[in-house]
């Protein structure tokens, strides 16, 4: 029964190390409004910047600046990757971090909290111990999950692949407590608002040239810049819409750029189901939200960069599933475009590949075993 017999209130846990954990959050509680309306109170809580001890706080602030030395990301992330490393980490850590966490629990009452980021999942459910809390978490990494994704004490976790599932049973997680969904994207992906012709009027594109969507992750990360340079100079019969998400310098070095190909460039937008429906290929960082995104949209993927350690499993993921190719030179990218567009048919079938992997109904399905948790605490 909820506290209070109020309407349950859910608690999720996120960060912004990129924007991809704030986009599974927003998507899980707006999937929650459209099919379960008036039946749950939600709040997310960034744990970073409201409650973890410096310099912890920072992580959010210098997640981008990270990815200029993936070297150094991937040390630590295959350091703290591991059953025994992870606990050991957590173990060490847990003395520093105990008060930020009862704080948050003591700020935050609530009948379920639901993460979707792997760093809190450890210190909440120590936290929760003595504290019946059901605790859900929704991983968005897609295969090469870090081993803070998966406690056993969790009451269920949810997936985006069978990959992330089967790494969560070595981890020793029960099999009933552990199930593929998708990744959580907005809704609006599933129920595009226009047809892409509809689409391309409203964006002012032209009808008759392919338009690549470049996306750099919310933060606009990775070699971005040196791509669009790349795909113009090469002179390709295209238009090039670039998303610089909240990267400023770069959005207005793009700006400042003297480009012949037909381009478009953004700061972060808010209509990415839209602009995704209206393209016809993506050039992306391997961002998990993204990636599962142009699935839907059925977009034929290039991927350009990638955040060492937790996104490499999605380029293998994209490359041996066959929705799209690994491009990390400016000049591959180039080629790939130019192979796709002089052979449209093999653009096509990467678009349907792209499509077949595709799970539009993810954040519904969450929402619904949030209800069923809500509902039947001891699940
Ligand atoms: N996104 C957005 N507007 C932008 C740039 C990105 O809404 O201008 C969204 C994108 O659609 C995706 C998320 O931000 O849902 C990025 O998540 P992803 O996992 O791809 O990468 P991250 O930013 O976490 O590295």
């Amino acid at each position: 029964m909820p506290r209070n017999n109020k309407v349950p209130h859910i608690v999720f846990l996120f960060s912004d190390t990129g924007g991809g954990h704030r986009s599974a959050a927003q998507a899980i509680i707006e999937a929650l409004e459209i099919y379960y309306p008036n039946q749950v109170t939600t709040k997310m809580v960034d744990f970073f910047v409201e409650y973890a001890p410096p310099p912890f706080d920072l992580a959010p602030a210098t997640y981008a600046q990270m990815g200029q030395v993936p070297e150094l990301w991937k040390l630590g992330y295959k350091l703290s990757d591991g059953k025994r490393r992870s606990k050991f980490i957590q173990e060490v850590l847990w003395p520093y971090i105990r008060k930020s966490t009862a704080n948050l629990l003591k700020e935050h009452p609530c009948d379920l909290f639901l993460s979707v980021h792997p760093i809190v999942n450890t210190p909440i459910l120590h936290a929760l111990e003595e504290i019946p809390i059901p605790y859900m978490i929704v991983i968005t990494d897609m295969v090469t999950t870090h081993a803070f994704w998966y406690s056993k004490r969790a009451n269920l976790t949810l997936t985006p692949t069978e990959e992330a599932r089967e790494r969560g049973l070595e981890f020793g997680l029960n099999p009933d407590k552990i199930k593929v969904v998708g990744q959580p994207i907005a809704d609006q992906f599933r129920r595009p608002s226009a047809s892409k012709n509809e689409l391309r009027k409203k964006f002012g594109w032209p009808e008759d040239l392919p338009v690549v969507l470049m996306v750099s992750g919310g933060e606009g990360m990775g070699p971005i810049e040196e791509t669009v340079r790349a795909v113009d100079g090469a002179g390709l019969d295209l238009m090039m819409v670039v998303i610089a998400g909240r990267n400023q310098s770069l959005k207005q070095n793009l700006e400042d750029a003297v480009l012949q190909t037909p381009n478009e460039v953004l700061g972060f937008v808010e209509n990415m189901p839209d602009l995704m429906n209206a393209a016809d290929i993506i050039v992306t960082k391997a961002g998990p939200g993204t990636i599962s995104e142009a699935f839907v949209a059925g977009l034929p993927i290039i991927l350009y960069s990638r955040m060492p350690g937790q996104e490499d499993g999605n380029i293998d993921y994209v490359v041996d599933k066959g929705s799209g190719v690994w491009a990390p030179r400016p000049m591959d990218v180039v080629e790939t475009l130019r192979l796709w567009l002089e052979d449209p048919s093999e653009r096509q079938r990467v678009a349907a590949v792209s499509k077949s992997l595709s799970r539009p109904d993810a954040s519904m399905d969450i929402a619904g075993e949030i209800i069923k948790i809500v509902n039947n605490p001891q699940i």
